[in-house]
C-alpha cells in the first residue's frame, strides 16, 4: 500500500511523521474522508471545497491548489490499484517546536491514504442501530465552527466513548440548548407523518456531504423535506430515524435512549432513500 506523504509516494510501513508535527501534538490540522465508487470519486469537489474552507478558517495554508490535490488523490487511487475505496486526506500544520504557536510551523504536511473499503456489517443495515444521547456537547459555533473538519476530534471521541459505555452503536450529540445536532461522525434525519426533518446546520452540525445528497434525493423523489430544529422527544416519537455520512452512507436507527422507534424496524422512507442513494453511487456490495 502506497501513501502520499511529503510530496511523494511512500510505502505504508515508511509513512511516518515527525513527533513535532502540530497535527500530532495539538490536533492542529484538517481532514476529509471521501469514497470512491467503481473508480469515481464521490462528490470530490464538495469535499475539496470543505477541506480548503476548513483550512482557511484556521489559517492553514494547503501547499497545493485544488487541481494539484485532485491529481494527487487520483494518483493515490491508481498507485494502489483501487476501484472502490475510502480516502483520507489530512493536512497538518506540520513540524514546529513544543509551543502552541503555529507561526513556527513552516511546512504543512499533506497526507493522502487510500484503502480498500471496510464495509459495515450487512446486519447493521438490515436491523438498524441502537443509539443513545450523551452528555458531551457539540462545540459552540462561535468558538470553533462545527463546519471546520479539524484534526481535533476529541469531542466526537468522547461521544463515541459514552456510546461504548452505554452499550449502544452510536450516540447523538446535542447543542448547548439541548437541540439534537448530529451523531459522532454522521448527520441525523427523522421522519414524522411523511415529512423528513434534519437539523439546520446553524444549530451545530457539520454540513455533511451525504446529508446534502440525501436532501437532494428526497426533493427529487417528491418528499416533503424540511430543515428544522428538533429535540430528543421528537426523535423518540418519530416514525423513522436515520443517520447519514461518508462512512455509513444511510443507516436506520431503531432505538434511541431505550425507546423503540415505531415498530423497531428500518422505515419505508429510510429504506427507499438508502436504495436510491446506492443507485446514485452505483454500488451493489454494501448490503
Ligand atoms: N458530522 C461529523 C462530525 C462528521 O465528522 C461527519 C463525517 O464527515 C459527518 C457529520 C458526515 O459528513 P459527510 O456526509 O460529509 O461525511
Amino acid at each position: 500500500q502506497w501513501i502520499f506523504l511529503g510530496g511523494e509516494f511512500v510505502k505504508k510501513e515508511n509513512a511516518v511523521i515527525s513527533v513535532y508535527d502540530h497535527g500530532f501534538l495539538y490536533g492542529d490540522g484538517v481532514f476529509e474522508g471521501i469514497r470512491v465508487y467503481s473508480g469515481n470519486v464521490f462528490k470530490l469537489n464538495e469535499h475539496l471545497q470543505r477541506l480548503y474552507e476548513s483550512a482557511q478558517s484556521i489559517m492553514l495554508n494547503i501547499p497545493y491548489d485544488k487541481e494539484e490535490l485532485t491529481r494527487i488523490i487520483v494518483d493515490t487511487i491508481r498507485k494502489n490499484k483501487l476501484d472502490t475505496a475510502y480516502i483520507r486526506v489530512v493536512v497538518s500544520r506540520g513540524p514546529g517546536n513544543l509551543g502552541l504557536d503555529p507561526t513556527f510551523c513552516s511546512n504543512p504536511q499533506v497526507i493522502v491514504i487510500a484503502e480498500a473499503l471496510a464495509l459495515f456489517p450487512k446486519e447493521l443495515y438490515q436491523k438498524g442501530l441502537r443509539v443513545g444521547s450523551v452528555a458531551s456537547r457539540r462545540n459552540r459555533p462561535d468558538v470553533l465552527s462545527p463546519q471546520v473538519k479539524s484534526l481535533n476530534y476529541l469531542n466526537n471521541i468522547l461521544v463515541k466513548l459514552e456510546a461504548n459505555q452505554a452499550g449502544v452503536d452510536e450516540a447523538l450529540m446535542l447543542n448547548d440548548q439541548g437541540y439534537v445536532t448530529e451523531g459522532s461522525a454522521d448527520n441525523i434525519f427523522i421522519v414524522k407523518n411523511n415529512v423528513i426533518y434534519t437539523p439546520p446546520v446553524y444549530l451545530g452540525a457539520l454540513e455533511g456531504i451525504t446529508r446534502n445528497a440525501i436532501m437532494d434525493l428526497a426533493y427529487k423523489h417528491g418528499y416533503d423535506m424540511k430543515e428544522a430544529p428538533f429535540t430528543r422527544h421528537d426523535v423518540y416519537v418519530a416514525d423513522e430515524v436515520f443517520l447519514t455520512g461518508t462512512a455509513v452512507e444511510v443507516i436506520a436507527v431503531v432505538e434511541v435512549d431505550g425507546r423503540q422507534i415505531h415498530d423497531g424496524k428500518p422505515g419505508k422512507i429510510t429504506t427507499h432513500l438508502l436504495n436510491e442513494f446506492r443507485k446514485v453511487v452505483r454500488t451493489d456490495g454494501v448490503a
